[in-house]
């Protein structure tokens, strides 16, 4: 019997893979998602966890929103199918040897009197940090959009397009471009101690230098993954603003598939895909064959899947580049990222801050990360092969806002939590993961004192579970580290940086290229744009 035959085959439903397949089907094309999962999303997962408790639903990895620029929201008319965010409140963090800090993005004055209370310089210097923050966010910010060039390469197309990069940044002065440089070199750490001097500050503002890193705050290039995690917003035009969907992080992945169908897109869920198939001489893609042996095939393909999975395992090495296939081995894909979803009877009812009844500072992110040797000694720790003693915690709650997601008066909350040692990706380490957790909810309730008997249950996914179960290999939240060498033109590998890969007719949708990771849908509409522009310019030779 004849394969079945699509125009385009989307290997990986998440959210990624549904903006490709949805820009994709936009032009007409005949297209097809294929999911290995029983539900689409990927990371961005709403799962109700407890069997005996299906009324509580989180969002089980990724949790807060920020990075889906506008053309896509709009491209998809994301709204219309369901896509709702509510702004986070303010940043929180109770110390255990007493006091708080809340951290007011809305209002200057407010944040101002709170930073005082730690140090008077600090406070002053607050505002003057984001004004530098918002000036570099005018450099890179754009960029997210921009398709690396292959630099170094003397094809006229790149260097046009390298030349073409490098006069849009004609006007940067030489202080700009030594802040750039600082940002993409420097620790956060370092950085930091150039501008504050409170421990406390400084631990607020060093968590985003972390999330998601195998490296703590000491380590270069931290600086960056800050920079990465602050240039977006929700929609509302507040740099770095976060905010929660209503329904959870899958309620997005809802939204995009949605718009995709709507576009006529077919998506197959429980379908995992073993093989990439290639024209025998030519090495085109010509479509995938299903670990059950189906046969499907397709003038494109698009994968969104960790490149360590697409090119190593549905590829082979044998039919790439040499080069090519030792990058993709080399790629870094550590995280040591624990993530601890609970339900609660009650909200957190912090000594610093009291009450149980819902306050601002339960709206925002309720970190456990009180400085910058915090952090670092948890890492420390991981790095040394054990879990860390005292991890980090970047906690939300986002039942503050979103009601669909627990019955009233319970709460769902969501700590994202760092670090168990990298290697833990290659074994499950339950009963450890098990025990860290206990020690991630002790901290808290060293500073909520109610925070351990309002758990009505509690989910602990570690880097194993989310290589098996949702393919992120090395447990990295973002198919492959945020490290200066894995950027740019670097993501996923020097030469095919423009969601191109080195199989003619395969195109690369996933979180390793750039602009990824996180919740963005970049690498999908570009990986999109890509495979339309190359078959547009086919058309027109074959006219000729
Ligand atoms: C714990 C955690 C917390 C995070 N927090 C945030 C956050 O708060 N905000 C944010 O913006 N980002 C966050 N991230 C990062 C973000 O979730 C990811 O970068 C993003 O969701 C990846 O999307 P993707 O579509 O590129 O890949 P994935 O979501 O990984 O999608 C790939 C899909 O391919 C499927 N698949 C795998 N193998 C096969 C196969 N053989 N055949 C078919 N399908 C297959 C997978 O099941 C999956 O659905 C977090 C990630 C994690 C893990």
């Amino acid at each position: 019997m004849a394969a079945d035959s699509y125009d385009a085959i989307v290997v990986g439903g998440g959210h990624n893979g549904l903006v490709a397949a949805a820009y994709l089907a936009k032009t007409g094309a005949k297209t097809l998602v294929l999911e290995a999962r029983g539900t689409t999303g990927g990371a961005a997962t709403t799962e109700a966890p407890w069997p005996d408790a299906p009324e509580f639903r989180v969002t089980r990895l990724s949790y807060v929103m920020s990075l889906l620029p506008a053309t896509i929201m709009n491209d998809l008319q994301l709204e219309r199918h369901g896509y709702k965010i509510f702004p986070m409140g303010p940043y929180y963090q109770a110390f255990p040897e007493g006091g708080s800090l809340t951290l007011y993005e809305e209002d200057s004055q407010r944040a101002y009197d709170e930073i005082a209370k730690w140090s008077k310089r600090d406070a002053d210097a607050y505002p003057k940090w984001n004004a530098w923050l918002g000036g570099l966010a005018d450099v890179l910010g754009p960029l997210l959009l921009t398709v690396p060039p292959a630099i170094g390469s003397r094809k006229p197309a790149d260097l046009a397009a390298t030349l073409r990069l490098a006069w849009r940044h004609r006007g940067l002065d030489v202080r700009t471009i030594a802040d750039v440089t600082r940002l993409m070199t420097m620790s956060i750490a370092d950085l930091l101690d150039d501008w504050f001097e409170s421990p406390q500050i400084k631990g607020a503002l060093a968590v985003n230098g972390v999330i998601g890193t195998w490296a703590g705050p000491y380590e270069p290039g931290t600086a960056y993954v800050m920079a990465h995690h602050s240039i977006g917003d929700v929609g509302d035009g507040r740099l770095g603003s976060w905010g929660f969907p209503e329904g959870g992080m899958g309620a997005v992945a809802d939204a995009i598939a949605s718009s995709a169908r709507a576009n006529g897109v077919t998506i197959r869920t429980g379908a995992p895909v073993a093989k990439i198939t290639l024209a025998p001489g030519s090495g085109r893609a010509t479509g995938v064959v299903l670990a059950n042996g189906e046969e499907l095939r397709a003038k494109v393909v698009v994968t969104s899947l960790h490149p360590k999975t697409a090119f190593l395992d549905h590829v082979g090495r044998e039919n790439l580049p040499a080069d090519f296939a030792a990058d993709i081995e080399h790629w870094k894909t550590r995280s040591g990222v624990v993530k601890i979803n609970l339900a609660l009877a009650e909200l957190p009812d912090f000594t610093a801050n009291p009450g149980t009844n819902l306050q601002e500072h339960h709206t925002g992110s309720v970190e456990m990360a009180p400085s910058m040797e915090y952090i670092e000694r948890a890492f420390i720790d991981a790095r040394e092969g054990r879990p860390a003693l005292r991890p980090f915690s970047d906690g939300v709650i986002p039942t503050a806002f979103d009601r669909t997601l627990s019955p009233e008066g319970t709460h769902i909350m969501s700590l994202f939590t760092q670090w168990v040692p990298s290697e833990w990706a290659a074994e499950p380490h339950q009963d450890e993961l098990e025990k860290y957790a206990d020690r991630v909810i002790d901290t808290y309730n060293e500073v909520a004192p109610n925070f351990k008997g309002a758990i009505l249950h509690r989910d602990v996914v570690g880097p194993y579970e989310m290589e098996q179960d949702y393919g992120l290999i090395g447990g990295n939240i973002f198919h492959g580290e945020l490290s200066l060498e894995q950027l740019f033109h670097m993501r996923p590998a020097p030469g095919f940086a423009d969601y191109r890969t080195p199989v003619p007719g395969l195109y690369n949708a996933s979180s390793a290229t750039h602009a990824g990771g996180g919740v963005c849908g970049i690498p999908g509409m570009q990986a999109a744009k890509a495979a339309i522009a190359d078959r547009r310019k086919s058309a027109r030779a074959r006219r000729r």
